[in-house]
């Protein structure tokens, strides 16, 4: 039987509602991602929190082509082809739901925190942003901030597997993300060099650690904290995941041949005083960077290496040569991310013999604690995240040890001698005040 008007308009208000809904949930319980997973039978729902996946319900296969097909129209997307990897993006707008999620939640504790499969297609109560209204973006958004919604920007991705296409949604511009260089958790040491490093008027400043390492996050809060209206701060991403006021922030696409060796040649020609490079993964951006902050210009940029001393390796498999390395870099920052103990479930316990061993702990008398599990962590023990951190600002002995090709461990022996904190110690330090667990940092570090 053919469907009317009304069954289709109200079968598209449902769909919808789901995204809404799905968006809303993801954004108040922190998550950076949504997964929509196609299997045999069913569709599997799992948001990403504090870097791992927690699943969050189930819907019946059959509506996985509706929901493919509305994200793909919002995303500007080929609905009919069904065999490639497709990337898009899509703007979308949300209840400011964060603080009335809080306030609620005192009240009804389950009821606002429901799986995603109870609230599929019942009714939004929240009102429709009209889009069609011919309005400025500026405009469009000052209104929806005015009604209690906000704008949330989601990067798409549909990847064809053997049941089906699964879409992950990333979602950017997070709180979680505006985050300023104080709270990322170096300790004051710590922080009074990497404030030197960053607020040289040129040099390079690298950061480093494996992927999900908050190595974006890092780069944002320098930007912030160096941000001023007298420079012109330059960024080339992939993606732009949190828009900041006042940079020039630039999406590169690799896809139309625009890379970050590209942005690089192009980019001087902006006039910048400071630069933001999203990642360098071959040696002529690496070059192109490191000429840049020889010519007078401070670049901030990550790099795929696991320490201090990594980085200086992996800018050298690169091709980049001994003395540029030496003389451009004002330092690295290494890191990887922990959860924290939960405040509202932690409890006083013993870690496993064998993590006291690692981290060097079987003699301290201390109270070590770990979160039970609550409401508050969805019973994992752990709420938000914190860095781990170890920093080297280049001095002149490692400059020369770079320079004469001294093997890497005399370089590591070097910088440990210089008293750099390792990752490993940073770990401790943070265990041992309770605001990570051993075997969670056991996990990175
Ligand atoms: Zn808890």
């Amino acid at each position: 039987m053919a469907k009317n008007d009304e069954q289709l308009n109200d079968e598209e208000a449902e769909i919808e509602d789901f995204i809404t809904s799905i968006l809303t949930q993801a954004v108040a319980e922190r998550a950076s991602d949504v997964h929509i997973e196609p299997y045999l039978g069913n569709i599997r729902i799992r948001f990403r929190i504090d870097g791992i996946l927690q699943d969050r319900g189930s819907l019946p296969i059959e509506e996985m082509e509706r929901i493919l097909v509305k994200i793909k129209v919002m995303s500007n997307l080929d609905i009919t082809r069904h065999n490639i990897p497709k990337d898009g993006h899509f703007r979308f707008a949300i209840q400011l739901s964060k603080e009335i999620y809080e306030k609620k939640k005192e009240k009804t504790p389950e009821s606002l925190v429901p799986d995603v499969t109870s609230r599929l297609f019942a009714k939004s109560a929240y009102e429709k942003i009209r889009e069609k209204e011919k309005i400025s973006p500026a405009k469009a958004e000052a209104i929806i901030l005015d009604i209690g919604k906000r704008p949330l920007d989601v990067r798409v991705s549909i990847f064809p597997t053997i049941s089906g296409e699964a879409i992950v949604l990333r979602i950017l511009n997070r709180e979680e993300m505006i985050i300023s260089l104080k709270d990322l958790g170096l300790n004051n040491n710590i922080f009074s060099t990497v404030k030197k490093m960053i607020t040289r008027p040129y040099g390079m400043v690298l950061i480093t650690g494996p992927a999900g390492a908050g190595k974006t996050t890092t780069l944002y809060a320098i930007l912030r904290e160096i941000k001023s209206d007298e420079k012109n701060i330059i960024t080339l991403e992939d993606p732009v995941e949190l828009f900041l006021e006042g940079v020039r922030q630039v999406q590169v696409n690799p896809g139309q041949g625009f890379d970050f060796a590209q942005g690089m040649r192009s980019i001087l020609r902006q006039d910048p005083d400071a630069m933001m490079i999203g990642e360098i993964r071959d040696g002529e951006t690496a070059e192109n960077a490191i000429r840049s902050s020889l010519a007078g210009k401070i670049i901030f940029s990550t790099v795929h290496a696991n320490t201090v001393i990594g980085t200086i390796a992996r800018l050298l498999d690169m091709g980049v040569e001994r003395s540029l390395i030496a003389y451009s870099l004002n330092g690295v920052i290494s890191q990887r991310l922990v959860r924290k103990v939960c405040p509202d479930c932690k409890i006083v316990y013993s870690p496993g013999s064998e993590y006291l061993k690692y981290f060097g702990l079987e003699n301290t008398p201390s109270r070590f604690v770990r979160g039970q599990g609550c409401d508050k962590c969805k019973k994992t023990g752990f709420l938000g995240r914190v860095g781990i951190f170890e920093v080297f600002e280049f001095d002149n002995g490692l400059r020369s040890l770079i320079v004469e090709k001294a093997p890497m461990r005399s370089l590591e022996e070097y910088v440990e001698g210089a008293g750099m904190k390792t990752l490993k110690q940073d770990a401790v330090e943070k265990i041992l005040a309770g605001i990570t667990t051993a075997e969670e940092a056991a996990k990175v570090v």
